[in-house]
């Protein structure tokens, strides 16, 4: 064990972590590409984008550029109050490209965070309607919208927010069908608030892939119902997908997108939730109690905004979304080739740049040999993270044919040593 790795062993708590099982966190010396050096020298391909978040890959010359040019004019300011130019023109350029319809953008600082602010956004516009009793939402089984109370509470409370269920306010979990969804906002009926849905993937749920039409259904039934649509695009946002954002297949505007991870290519800390003009008009009045008293000390911070900008120019300029597609396209091929018969068996399966199967064993996320998988997958040169029995790859958009090619090949050895 590295001196590094055992002064962290004695002084700090990871996320997602069981210290009792788990000793040694992986020393990353430094970040190139699609690629982590380890202090010991050996390099790992980064086949999860460090928890779905770098975009381009590590070290992207433009993102750090853009950080340090900010950092040096203008490093931090409150936005209670105050404003700036990258703030305003990320603003601008996110709604620009957004799909059509949304109008206003609330700063945070990381997914969950996105996921809360929309909560309150629908919560608070159904009370200043005068629809009080407006307070439930309808959420998909096996959806994860981040670890605050509010998002534990529209996500699925099995096996994650277990310790904390008797606290977690009322939703309706339904499964992942158009029908399922309009039954439980028409049970709920005057109590329904809206739905949310991590649009075409449900990301730690297991990688679950569902149509476009089950995002129209949702919106066409929440528009029936006079109920919001909240999209939480943390994950399949900027082009995961293969598409700049999961909505735009399906062709809807929700009320309400989260956005987060690759917003800043996916190097630096920041959230936003994208509101259409209606939802925000139901705020602005006379009364300062009918404000969104809700903000961060780190809202919209100068650095992340900067970087945002220069991360969605090179979204553009690069076209990520179809770069990301021809990654996810290689290693699927690669995976269906080598797996033959048991890739259907296994779920083979692929939205852009995601690809995902399913080891036939029982046990879910907390299935014991994961931590034995995500060491064989070291020993193989890839960094992964099953979620449970589910393996999947998601790397950034600068991995090349050959690191394509040894992260199905990883996978390929994890599905069969089980
Ligand atoms: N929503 C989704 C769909 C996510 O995948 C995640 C994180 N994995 C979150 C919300 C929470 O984001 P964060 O971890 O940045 O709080």
């Amino acid at each position: 064990m590295s001196e590094l790795v055992s002064r962290d062993a004695r002084v700090v708590w990871h996320p997602y972590t069981q210290h009792g099982l788990e000793s040694g966190a992986l020393p990353v010396a430094c970040a190139r590409g699609a690629e982590l050096e380890l202090d010991d020298g050996r390099v790992m391909i980064d086949a999860i984008s460090s928890w779905w978040t770098v975009l381009h890959g590590h070290g992207e010359p433009r993102l750090i550029a853009a950080l340090a040019e900010q950092a040096a004019r203008l490093d931090h300011v409150l936005f209670a109050g105050c404003t700036h130019e990258s703030a305003v023109a990320l603003a601008e350029e996110l709604l620009a490209v957004a799909p059509p319809g949304l109008a206003r953008v609330f700063y945070s600082d990381d997914g969950s965070t996105a996921v809360e602010v929309a909560l309150k956004i629908a919560l608070q516009a159904h009370r200043h309607a005068g629809a009080n009793e407006r307070r439930v939402f309808v959420a998909l089984e096996g959806a994860y919208h981040g670890d605050t109370f509010g998002a534990m509470a529209v996500g699925e409370r099995e096996p994650f927010f277990a310790p904390f269920g008797d606290l977690l306010f009322e939703v309706r979990h339904v499964s992942v069908t158009a029908s399922a969804i309009a039954a439980a906002l028409d049970e709920l009926g005057e109590r329904a608030a809206g739905v949310i849905l991590e649009p075409l993937v449900q990301g730690a749920g297991g990688m679950r892939m569902h149509a476009p039409e089950l995002v129209r259904a949702a919106r066409a039934a929440c528009d029936a119902r006079g109920v919001f649509l909240i999209a939480d695009e943390v994950m399949t946002g900027f082009g995961r997908t293969g598409t700049l954002f999961a909505c735009e297949q399906a062709g809807v505007t929700p009320d309400l997108v989260c956005l987060a991870k690759g917003l800043t290519g996916g190097i630096f800390p920041l959230a936003a939730t994208l509101c259409t003009g209606a939802l925000f008009e139901r705020f602005v009045s006379d009364d300062r109690a009918r404000a969104l008293f809700h903000g961060h000390s780190f809202t919209a911070n100068p650095i992340g905004c900067a970087v945002a900008r220069a991360s969605l120019a090179l979204v553009r300029e690069r076209d990520v979304p179809a770069r990301l597609t021809a990654i996810g396209a290689r290693i699927h091929a690669r995976l269906a080739a080598r797996l033959g018969s048991r890739a259907q068996e296994l779920s083979l399966r692929r939205r852009g740049g995601i690809v995902a199967l399913d080891l036939e064993e029982s046990g879910g996320y907390l299935a014991a040999r994961t931590l034995e998988r995500r060491r064989r997958a070291l020993e193989l040169g890839v960094l992964l993270r099953p979620l449970g029995n589910v393996l999947y790859a998601m790397p950034p958009a600068c991995t090349s044919d050959a690191q394509c090619d040894t992260i199905a090949d990883a996978l390929v050895e994890l599905s069969r040593s089980t």
